[in-house]
C-alpha cells in the first residue's frame, strides 16, 4: 500500500476494485494486523473517503454487490464509524472549539512545546516500535488504524504528553486526516470520549498484531482517563438547505467534498439546465494546524482538488478553475467576474473547512452573493443517530443502508 495513494477518483475507483473480493470475512478476520506497508489486509481507502474522491456510499455498494451484509458486515461498520464521528461531532461544535483553543495555547508563540515532545516527533523516543511510527507517518501520510490506536496510548500513557499535540501531529501528516475522526478517537484512547473508559497498548498485544515486528519495553502499565470540564448539551444539526438557488449559480468545491457528479445526482436541481454557469475550487489544508499541514498532505490535497474541478467542469461542460488560494478575496473575485448570484458549496462539516466557509459566507454576502450549502443524503439521514455511543447508532445501520436503497 505504500505510495499508492495517488490522488485521483480514477486511483481510488482502482484500489475500490482491488479490495472489494477481500472486504467481506477475510477483512473481519484479519484487520487487526498491522503487518507493514505492504498491508492489503484493509482497504487504504481513507485518504479517498476522507475528500470524497469517492463516496462512502459508492464504497458501501460496490461491497455490498460483491458479499452479503452478513460477511460484510465488519467493512460497512467501519465506514460508518467515519459517518459516526462526524454526526456526533456535528451536534458538539464546542470539542471541536476547545481542542483549537487547547492547541493554540499549546503551540508557538503562546506554549513552547517540551523537549520530549520534540523528540517524540523526531521519532528519538527510543521505544522502538514509536519511533519507527513516526518515520512512517511522515514517509507515507498513513498508519494502520490499530497502529493510530497504540501511538496515541504510548503518546498520552506512557510519554505523558498532551493529547492535542499528538492529534496535532496526527492531523498534519495524516493524507486522511480528519476533524472529527482524528480528534474523537484521541479522545477515545484518553478516555474522553467513553469518559472513564481508556485504551492501553501492551507489548503482547503489539507483539501479536505486528507479526512480531515490535515488542516494545517500558510501556506504562496504568491508563487513567483524562477529565475535562463537562460539555454543554448536544446541539440540533441544522437542517439542510432544500430551496434551490436561482439565477446565476457556480459550485466552489472544497477538500471535504469533490464528487460534483454524486452531488448532482441527488441535487438535480444543480444539474444540466440548471443556472450553473461556473465551476472553482478551492483548499487550504494548511488551516489543519498552527504550525501548517505536511508536504504529503498539501500536495495530495492540492492534486485532489484539481482532480474534482476537473471532473466537475467537465460534468458542467464549462471551464473550471482553481482558485490560487483560500482567501474570501478571491474567491469574491471569482464570483465577481462570472456574475454570479448564488455561490454553492457542499456541506462542509465541523472543521477548518466549516471556519473558511463561514467568512466566505459573510464576504459574499456582503457583496450580494448568497452561498448556498448541499449536503449529502448519506449524512443527512445518518447523522442525527449519532446522538450517543456508537453501539446504538450501529443498530441503526441496516435501516440506514435500506433507506439508501442499498
Ligand atoms: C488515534 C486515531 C486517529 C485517527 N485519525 C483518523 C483520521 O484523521 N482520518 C480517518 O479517516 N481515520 C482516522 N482514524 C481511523 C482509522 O484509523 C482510519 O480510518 C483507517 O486506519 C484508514 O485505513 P483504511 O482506509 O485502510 O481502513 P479500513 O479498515 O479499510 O476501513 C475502511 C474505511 O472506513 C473508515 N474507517 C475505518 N476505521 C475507522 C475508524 N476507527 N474511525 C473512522 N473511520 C474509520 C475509513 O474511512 C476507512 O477508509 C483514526 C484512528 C485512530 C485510533
Amino acid at each position: 500500500m505504500e505510495g499508492m495513494f495517488i490522488p485521483t477518483r480514477a486511483a481510488g475507483l482502482e484500489t475500490l476494485a482491488d479490495f472489494v473480493p477481500r472486504a467481506g470475512r477475510d477483512y473481519a478476520r484479519d484487520r487487526n494486523h498491522d503487518t507493514g506497508a505492504s498491508r492489503d489486509n484493509v482497504s487504504g481507502l481513507s485518504p479517498y473517503l476522507r475528500h470524497r474522491l469517492l463516496t462512502e456510499r459508492e464504497v458501501v455498494a460496490a461491497v455490498l454487490e460483491r458479499h452479503p451484509l452478513s460477511s460484510a458486515e465488519k467493512f460497512v461498520q467501519e465506514v460508518f464509524w467515519r459517518t459516526y464521528w462526524k454526526g456526533w461531532l456535528e451536534q458538539r461544535p464546542e470539542v471541536w472549539r476547545r481542542y483549537r483553543r487547547d492547541l493554540a495555547e499549546l503551540s508557538p508563540p503562546n506554549g513552547s512545546p517540551s523537549h520530549d515532545y520534540e523528540e517524540a516527533i523526531a521519532g528519538r523516543t527510543g521505544i522502538d516500535a514509536m519511533d519507527a511510527w513516526v518515520h512512517e507517518l511522515i514517509d507515507t501520510g498513513y498508519l494502520h488504524n490499530h497502529t493510530r490506536m497504540w501511538f496515541a496510548s504510548i503518546w498520552i500513557f506512557t510519554l505523558g504528553l498532551p493529547l492535542q499535540l499528538g492529534a496535532d501531529f496526527f492531523y498534519r501528516h495524516l493524507l486522511d486526516g480528519d476533524a472529527a475522526s482524528n480528534t474523537l478517537s484521541w479522545r477515545w484512547v484518553a478516555g474522553l470520549q467513553t469518559a472513564g473508559k481508556t485504551y492501553l497498548a501492551t507489548a503482547s498485544n503489539i507483539s501479536r498484531f505486528t507479526d512480531g515486528r515490535f515488542s516494545p519495553s517500558g510501556l506504562a502499565t496504568t491508563a487513567r482517563a483524562l477529565v475535562e470540564d463537562s460539555l454543554p448539551s448536544p446541539e440540533a444539526i441544522p437542517t439542510a438547505h432544500s430551496a434551490p438557488a436561482e439565477g446565476r449559480i457556480g459550485l466552489l468545491l472544497h477538500e471535504e467534498d469533490l464528487d460534483a457528479a454524486s452531488l448532482f445526482s441527488e441535487h438535480l436541481w444543480l444539474g444540466s439546465g440548471s443556472g450553473l454557469v461556473a465551476v472553482a475550487g478551492s483548499a487550504d489544508p494548511d488551516a489543519r494546524s498552527p504550525l501548517g499541514a505536511s508536504d504529503a498532505v498539501r500536495d495530495f490535497t492540492a492534486a485532489a482538488l484539481e482532480d474534482g474541478v476537473e471532473r466537475a467542469s467537465r460534468e458542467v461542460g464549462r471551464p473550471g478553475r482553481v482558485l490560487p488560494d483560500a482567501l474570501p478575496s478571491t474567491a469574491l473575485e471569482w464570483a465577481a467576474s462570472e456574475r454570479l448570484d448564488t455561490v454553492v458549496v457542499p456541506h462542509s462539516p465541523v472543521g477548518p473547512v466549516q471556519e473558511r466557509m463561514l467568512t466566505l459566507e459573510a464576504a459574499l454576502g456582503s457583496e450580494g452573493v448568497a452561498l448556498t450549502t448541499v449536503r449529502r443524503r448519506w449524512d443527512t439521514l445518518a447523522w442525527p443517530h449519532a446522538a450517543r455511543g456508537f453501539f446504538p447508532f450501529r443498530e441503526r445501520i441496516p435501516g440506514l443502508l435500506r433507506e439508501q436503497g442499498l
